[in-house]
């Protein structure tokens, strides 16, 4: 066992402090991981104050993992001390089903386990994530980082960036297709630069057009804000496909009435709340509503090396774990641009 410092929230209401943790010693299977920089997504807010109910606390959260090998098992064939790597938002899966033999880990019969607030397979030690000094995982949930992108910006590729690749390429994004993205956060902007370089057309729908040059700067062709009752008169019937990243409350069924016949929504932004459906957004043109999550371990490694390929990383503001809450309020406000990411160097100083 290794004692590891991390940032926890001790309950659901408190803000996030110093805690110190044992992660176990590699197994002969296993990875050890200097973790260098973490990024911190919308979704360790929700589960860190308990919004989708069931968290467990105390909690590390962090599934943005960057860093580098420190240590391997000694039945480690993929990787090497002194390699770059990543970890995304799951380090095991039951292995055996008709999913897991597909790649499709994150959508396990028996439930993947998440990177943290989550449970080993022996479905009582609690995982801790990457807002901590190191972590041990088993490596085949393990990435290899591209060699020419620069690790703090490429960390949240391993969520943000695969939940966005993951349904454009599921949905076919591509030449022709019209693709809107709803909210330019941090998984939005990423989807903005993965569907321009697949060759789709890319529509950003936001809040407001303060957004608006970041938006083409990012390689979105068109920006509409919705606050701008127009929007949803000048767009009706106009999308191929909408990838709605946001994550608060907001009214799916003007968003529906975007989409050609036969086309799709596919919702990966997380409300707290139930959102309710109207049959007819849906009906009269045939459309779907569908979901998605994440990625599979060998299409994020397929998202690495296609953002590697492109030179795409995140746009990124790079903060010191001790302004990890300050970082949450911004987040909630929409004031990042477009992800926050925690230098883990700054956990030696506290
Ligand atoms: P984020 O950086 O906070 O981005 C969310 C964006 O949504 C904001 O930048 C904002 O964009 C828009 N938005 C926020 N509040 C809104 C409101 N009240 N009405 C309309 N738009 C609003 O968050 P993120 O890290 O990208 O995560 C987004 C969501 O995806 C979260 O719920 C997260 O839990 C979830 N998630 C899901 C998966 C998955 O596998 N499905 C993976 C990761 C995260 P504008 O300023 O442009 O309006
Ligand atoms: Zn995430
Ligand atoms: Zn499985």
């Amino acid at each position: 066992m290794t004692s590891t410092r991390a940032y926890a929230a001790a309950t659901s209401t408190s803000p996030l402090a110093p805690f110190t943790f044992q992660r176990r010693a590699p197994l002969p299977h296993d990875v050890a991981i200097d973790i260098h920089y973490c990024g911190i997504c919308h979704s360790d807010i929700h589960q860190a104050r308990d919004g989708w109910g069931g968290s467990i606390f105390p909690m590390v959260p962090g599934h943005e993992i960057a860093g580098v090998v420190s240590a391997v098992g000694d039945q480690v064939s993929k990787y090497k001390v002194g390699d770059k790597v990543g970890v995304g938002c799951f380090v095991d899966s039951c292995r055996h089903c008709a999913y897991c033999e597909q790649g499709l880990e994150q959508y396990c019969d028996e439930g993947p386990t998440n990177t943290y607030n989550g449970l080993e397979r022996d479905g009582r030690t609690p995982t801790m994530g990457g807002y901590s000094e190191r972590i041990v995982v088993n490596q085949d949930y393990v990435l290899r980082m591209p060699d020419n992108l620069p690790l703090d910006a490429a960390a949240p590729l391993l969520c943000a960036g695969i939940t966005l690749y993951s349904p454009l390429k599921h949905w076919g994004a591509g030449p022709g297709m019209r693709v809107a993205i709803i909210g330019l956060g941090g998984l939005g902007h990423m989807g903005v630069k993965i569907a321009h370089a697949l060759g789709a057309e890319v529509t950003v729908l936001s809040q407001s057009l303060k957004k608006q040059e970041d938006a083409k700067r990012l390689g979105a062709d068109h920006f509409h804000a919705t606050s701008d009752p127009q929007t949803f008169v000048k767009l009706k019937n106009h999308f191929d496909l909408i990838i709605n990243t946001v994550s608060a409350e907001m009214d799916w069924n003007l968003y529906l009435g975007l989409l050609k016949v036969d086309r799709t929504m596919v919702v990966v932004g997380v409300p707290e709340t139930q959102v309710p459906i109207a049959p007819f957004s849906l009906i009269p043109k045939r459309r779907s509503l569908a979901g998605s999550m994440i990625g599979g371990i060998a299409e994020t490694q397929e998202m690495l090396d296609f953002c590697g390929e492109h030179d795409i990383t995140c746009d990124i503001e790079l903060t010191p774990i001790q302004k990890v809450n300050e970082a949450y309020e911004r987040i909630l406000k929409s004031d990042v641009r477009y992800r926050f990411v925690i230098d883990m160097a700054s956990l030696k100083a506290a």
